[in-house]
């Protein structure tokens, strides 16, 4: 008797961790901004929990195929009373699409756009009508709701008065607020702020419908289908990933950053180039989650930049631009840096710069000039509540950096110090929490 309850408990072990091995080769396999598709769960599969095995408890909890009362908010869910759904997904926010008539073959991506904090769902294959914004539905916090959000009232910003005006101190700006009787107000805790959708008829009479969906924040996804619904359960990022990062490639788009070295080598695209580079070493690796400003030409805001740094509270944010300057002699790479967050016990936004510094000095091919405390005038670095370095990395108005950042190899030599960086940023970060524990 005991042999055998020794037996089956060695089974579960065996069986949770050969789950959790899948779970976490299944995580780090999956690209940045990937399409997901949507899988079938079969009765009592679980969604693909990627916490890790400190939860081995709650995990083993959430897989034994036990009955619970589904929470009020369910009830306006079609099916949901009838289908067999993965037991997590009752605790958790979710986005539900409720398939009509003609879905039975009809296919589902999804596309995540971070910083825009939107994404893009894609249905293939139906064979009745489009989704209706009724038909998107969605459980958050406990609470249901259903089709477009409404828009908030704009609430006036105050004017300043004569009296403040002439004063030394700033006016403070009006903190935006929502009155109780805007129907916004109940909204809030509502993570669908926008939904807008496109359908094309295809050449055999189906239906592609995109739904591009902007949420309140960034979130990691988990997609799951049965035959009443989709079902996008949301979870935070850093309750999915240890280790997070975001890097920015300055500039974009329209913005062309500075153009001293002509159209023909211009800055945004030179960021771009050795972000890119730097991608193809983070990709390589395991164990990091990046979130990446733009990997294309566009012009991302700075606002949401930075937003999406401190959204994902990431560890390290990184941006990356080129220099220039009037007078053509000067030349080396400078890294920016807050240096309000010196006082920060752990990892701070100077630190990183030193550490970027270091990586790329002796190694880059470029000039050293050291550290510039910028907190004040840049917003990306004025507004980041985490670890933000900015790198210039040469001066496009200089010879002899020119001629550097117009190679490859360099480029390349550039990619691999901020690569070194941030694994370097990560042992340090890692050696102060084991010296903290030792304290303690
Ligand atoms: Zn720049």
């Amino acid at each position: 008797m005991l042999k055998d309850r020794r037996l089956r408990k060695m089974a579960w072990i065996v069986l949770v961790l050969s789950c959790l091995c899948i779970l976490l080769a299944y995580i780090r396999k999956e690209p940045e901004g990937a399409a997901v598709p949507a899988v079938t769960p079969t009765p009592g599969d679980e969604p693909k929990d990627p916490r890790p095995s400190t939860q081995l408890e709650q995990l083993i909890q959430s897989m034994m195929p036990t009955p619970v009362p589904l929470p009020a908010a369910w009830e306006q869910i079609a099916g949901a009373r009838i289908s067999v759904l993965p037991r997590r997904l009752k605790d958790m926010d979710v986005i539900v699409l409720e398939k009509g008539e003609g879905y039975g073959e009809a296919e589902l991506w999804l596309e995540e756009l971070p910083t825009t904090r939107q994404i893009s769902v894609t249905i293939s294959g139906i064979r009745g009508s489009a989704l209706s914004d009724g038909q998107v539905k969605r459980i958050a916090k406990g609470t249901y709701y259903e089709g477009t959000p409404p828009t908030p009232t704009p609430t006036p910003i105050p004017t300043p008065t004569p009296a403040n005006k002439d004063a030394s101190t700033p006016v403070p700006s009006a903190i935006p607020s929502i009155s109780p009787s805007d129907p916004y107000y109940v909204w809030q805790n509502d993570m669908v702020k926008g939904i807008v959708t496109t359908q094309v008829l295809e050449g055999d009479g189906s239906l592609t419908q995109t739904l591009l969906l902007t949420l309140d924040k960034t979130y990691v996804y988990y997609l799951y289908e049965d035959e009443f619904n989709y079902y996008i359960a949301l979870i935070r990022p850093k309750d999915v990933y240890g280790k997070i990062v975001v890097v920015d490639a300055g500039h974009g788009g329209i913005d062309e950053g500075t153009l001293v070295a002509g159209r023909e080598h211009m800055e945004k695209d030179i960021n771009l180039d050795i972000v890119l580079r730097l991608k193809e070493l983070l990709d390589a690796q395991d164990g990091i989650k990046v979130y990446y400003t733009r990997t294309t030409d566009w012009k991302p805001s700075l606002q949401q930049r930075v937003d999406l740094a401190n959204d994902v509270e990431a560890d390290f944010f990184l941006s990356v631009h080129c220099n220039s300057n009037e007078t053509r002699s000067l030349n080396g790479t400078e890294v920016l840096f807050d240096s309000r967050q010196d006082e920060w016990e752990e990892m701070n936004s100077r630190r990183f710069a030193e550490i970027i510094l270091e990586e790329l000095d002796g190694y880059s091919g470029f000039l050293n000039r050291g550290l510039v405390p910028r907190e004040h005038n840049l917003s990306i670095i004025k507004y980041a509540e985490v670890p933000v370095a900015l790198v210039e990395v040469g001066y496009l108005s200089n010879e002899t950096d020119l001629g550097l950042l117009i190679q490859n190899q360099t480029r390349q030599r550039v990619a691999q110090g901020l690569y070194q960086a941030i694994l370097h940023g990560y042992e340090e970060m890692e050696k102060s929490g084991i010296e903290a524990e030792k304290k303690e």
